[in-house]
């Protein structure tokens, strides 16, 4: 195989769909008591049928995630470097549709907001930008990198699908981790909610992690934003996507995130609305099925969620994020991606984290072991 598109093109939404709905409770069971579990398992506890063993499926995640990661949670923060974007998607704050003030960090801008995130603590910055190639292309992300670099421990980024040999030359900057989210790996809708830009080629997003694969970037984030289509089909083929990205990279690392969409300045509201004890079961379902793969939960959700994810197979957590560009000192009030549910500052999530009996970690020793 050489690109995922081809795995991807045996699959139907459909048959995907009926087959989580067939799946019986012993063959829950039965996926719950093997050693070595495949992505037919996972769409086992992926289905309606597994809800009914979620407090087992809880204390296994419990246990795996310990005995891989130990009593561990990474904290990092966004940096957001611009809120320019090319792309209509209906659910998003930064849509070009979308009358705001726009706003590109200067240098000095820059500095100042990493100034703001190394007096909370941060180590590990993962820095944001819309879909803006022109303006904020490769040039703009190689200058933030040299920069920011001697200050944090880790870089990691969230922005535009970038071409292989552009990945390339991040990685060479000192980028560790890519995030790129397929959104919805419903092709038809997919077009529905990205009507206008390069996001609205479904193939070359679907694509992109195998760029990035292809570059050498130490670790890649997969996930889909939970609320546009059915969460467990769109969730079974954010997993097959993973499953052939290890096997085809296996030198790489992996970690999902789960966005649950959120309010935004004139975004439309979710398609499928995802419940707490929900998330909870998609979160178990990745831990059973792969005991390898980071598991990243953002601001997006709430206090009381993140205060229970801690020791249910969390691995790593945002803190006090700011989701605007200049949203930690510079431009407070500039026009946010999406609001955030947990506005807990950084140090109060640590202290929330030890009380959970958990140690929260600020640098990613990861990063340095990779060398980058
Ligand atoms: S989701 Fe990304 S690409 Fe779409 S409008 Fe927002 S910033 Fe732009």
């Amino acid at each position: 195989m050489n690109s995922f598109k081809e795995v991807f093109e045996q699959y139907q939404w459909d048959e995907v769909k009926t087959r989580l709905e067939k799946v019986t409770i012993s063959e829950v069971r039965n996926s719950l008591q093997k050693r070595n579990r495949t992505l037919d398992d996972f769409l086992n506890l992926l289905s309606p049928a597994a809800s009914q063993e979620l407090e087992l499926m809880a204390n296994m995640t419990r246990a795996l995630t310990q005995k891989r990661f130990g009593k561990t949670i990474q904290l990092y923060a966004p940096l957001y470097l611009s809120n320019e974007c090319q792309n209509i998607c209906t659910y998003c704050g930064f849509s070009l549709d979308n009358n705001l003030r726009r706003k590109i960090l200067s240098d000095s801008e820059l500095m100042i907001e990493s100034t703001v995130l190394k007096s909370m603590g941060v180590n590990h910055v993962l820095l944001v930008s819309g879909e803006a190639n022109k303006i904020v292309g490769v040039p703009y992300f190689q200058n933030a990198v040299r920069l920011l670099r001697p200050h944090f421990s880790n870089i990691s980024i969230e922005v535009q699908p970038l071409k292989e040999s552009e990945y390339k030359l991040l990685h060479e900057e000192g980028v560790h981790s890519v995030l790129v989210y397929q959104e919805t790996y419903h092709q038809e809708v997919y077009k529905e909610y990205h009507p206008k830009g390069k996001k609205s080629n479904f193939y070359f997003r679907l694509d992109t992690p195998d760029r990035i694969g292809r570059a050498g970037i130490h670790k890649m984030g997969l996930g889909v934003l939970l609320g546009l289509e059915d969460w467990r089909v769109d969730s079974f083929f954010n997993a097959l996507h993973i499953d052939y990205l290890q096997k085809q990279y296996w030198k790489s690392k992996f970690s999902v995130s789960f966005p649950r969409l959120r309010p935004a300045e004139g975004i439309i509201e979710p398609n499928f609305i995802m419940e707490d004890k929900d998330l909870l079961q998609l979160i178990c379902a990745y831990r059973i099925w792969n005991e390898d793969l980071e598991i990243s939960i953002s601001t997006r959700e709430n206090e009381n969620f993140r205060n229970h994810i801690v020791a249910l197979g969390a691995t790593t957590m945002s803190a006090g994020s700011k989701t605007n560009p200049g949203g930690y000192a510079v431009d407070k009030e500039s026009l946010e991606q999406f609001e955030t549910s947990d506005e807990r500052s950084m140090e109060e999530i640590k202290t929330m984290i030890k009380k959970s009996g958990y140690d929260p970690v600020m640098k990613d020793w990861d990063a340095v072991y990779s060398g980058v």
